[in-house]
């Protein structure tokens, strides 16, 4: 079992599990992982069967997979052909048209202002591990449609419908479900310590529950294998956990007043639910009748997934409830700090160094204008000549450091000095976040998980 002296657990906003009544979990990429890289290579191949079939040229067939092209947070601009990569300000800090990285130059010259605004419907966020493949797809096709014109493919934003459609429909229709079913070792991960957690948390009085999109049969299918072999103090699956709710359409389901639908666990047939809930398994529904029949407060509830708008934003923003997100991406992410952790330390030197040079030259460069002086002094120069040097090599530095995070990207949780656009959602909207859910059930189930205190920038340099 992961001891709790190794796991890891962030924390946004204090939160005291001995006051959590009952714990819900989203399953896929929460409950249960995924070897991604496996699951999603199928999803591309899936999706460009189905495109070919439905009248796209042939060539798409050959188009390549590679999954680092895209990570977690990035924004595709459909108008434009473009992935963004986005500080928390909404400023871009690196794109891509295809799969050729734009320098800061066209960047600019495409677009007008380095911030954009999300809101708009062109960009269209990666912000589950289910997007990577869109992604990609997307990056692989507009650079076919840019090498080869005569191919006739559509204009940008018509294949980014056309390929979302296409992700949409193969999770949807069971075909790539009925491929997780046929080789279950190959796509999903088993975590025993998740399961021995979890059945600690009930010792301790804990209700657990599963809040899933997935449908009943594969819900069933994804539990049967990642979770009986483990259990020891239950029989099956359906005794953990108190409540299953399948096809919850979250996040309708923290914001519509949707009925819940009983499932029979013996065929997955259905029936209407009236009255109150009871322990069980179910299709839809909605969070205000769930905590209404079971008499809690939002605050009695933590729920941990790994979507930032499908699980955890709508629900902090309309329900209250607590939230944990489980961002994959950290352990590797975090493995590597230490490895960049001398190189950091040069840059943080170097700019050091700059900064008294950086205001000498502004001190010099006003008092020449003050005296009228027509002409630089010889001191301007030096100084600009040694700012340079220092620019070229912390900007060898920060290539160096970029590389050893994802090869096009670099850092998930960073953009550039500033947190990326997704670090910075999952600290506004998660109450806690860590790697995996092996790492929040490592710890005792009276926790009390403490803020740390966060400077301000003033506070910083006043220390300073
Ligand atoms: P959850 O994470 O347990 O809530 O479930 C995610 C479910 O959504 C899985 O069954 C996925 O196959 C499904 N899913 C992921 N992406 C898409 C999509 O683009 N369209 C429809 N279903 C999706
Ligand atoms: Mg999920």
């Amino acid at each position: 079992m992961l001891s709790f002296m190794d796991a890891k657990v962030y924390v946004n906003r204090t939160l005291n599990l001995r006051k959590i009544r009952y714990l819900g979990f989203d399953m896929d990429h929460t409950l249960v992982r995924y070897h991604s890289r496996a699951f999603e290579q199928t999803v591309h191949d899936f999706v460009l069967e189905r495109i070919a079939a439905r009248g796209y040229p042939a060539e798409v067939r050959e188009l390549p997979f590679d999954y680092d092209l895209a990570i977690r947070g990035l924004v595709i601009d459909k108008q434009k052909g473009n992935l963004l990569k986005v500080s928390r300000h909404g400023g871009i800090r690196a794109a891509f048209h295809g799969v050729q990285a734009l320098d800061f130059s066209l960047q600019k010259k495409m677009y007008s202002s380095t911030y954009i605004d999300l809101r708009d419907q062109r960009y269209s966020s990666v912000d589950t591990a289910f997007s990577i493949s869109t992604a990609n797809l997307f990056m692989q096709l507009v650079a076919l449609r840019d090498r080869n014109p005569a191919l006739g493919l559509p204009d940008y934003e018509t294949m980014a419908g056309d390929l979302m459609s296409a992700v949409d429909a193969c999770h949807r229709d069971g075909s790539l479900k009925a491929r997780v079913r046929e080789s279950l070792d190959t796509y999903i991960i088993k975590d025993e310590a998740v399961v021995r957690g979890l059945e600690r948390y009930r010792k301790h009085g804990k209700r657990l529950f599963v809040l899933t999109n997935s449908d009943f049969h594969y819900t069933k299918l994804l539990l049967d294998y990642a979770i009986n072999p483990f259990l020891k103090d239950h029989k099956d699956w359906s005794e953990l956990f108190e409540f299953t709710i399948t096809a919850a359409q979250k996040p309708r389901f923290f914001m519509d007043n949707l009925k819940f639908l009983r499932v029979n666990p013996q065929d997955g047939t259905m029936t209407n639910h009236d009255g109150a809930l009871e322990p069980g398994i179910y299709q839809g529904g909605c969070a205000s009748l769930f905590t209404r029949d079971l008499k809690l407060d939002g605050d009695d509830i933590l729920y941990i997934g790994d979507h930032i708008y499908g699980d955890i934003l709508r629900l902090k923003k309309d329900c209250n409830w607590r939230t944990a997100m489980v961002v994959e991406d950290l352990e590797d992410e975090i493995r590597k700090y230490q490895d960049v952790a001398p190189i950091q330390q040069r840059i943080n030197d170097l700019m050091d160094a700059k900064e008294p040079l950086e205001l000498e030259q502004v001190e010099v460069l006003s008092q020449e204008i003050d005296q009228g002086l027509q002409e630089h002094t010889p001191r301007v120069q030096e100084l600009q000549k040694e700012i340079a040097t220092l620019d070229r090599e912390i900007s060898e530095l920060i290539r160096k450091h970029q590389s050893q995070f994802n090869k096009y990207w670099g850092e998930v949780m960073r953009a550039g000095n500033e947190e990326s656009y997704f670090a910075h959602q999952t600290e506004r909207f998660a109450c806690i976040y860590m790697a995996k859910l092996a790492d929040l059930v490592a710890y005792s189930p009276r926790t009390y998980f403490r803020a740390p205190r966060r400077p301000m920038a003033h506070e910083i340099q006043a220390r300073d």
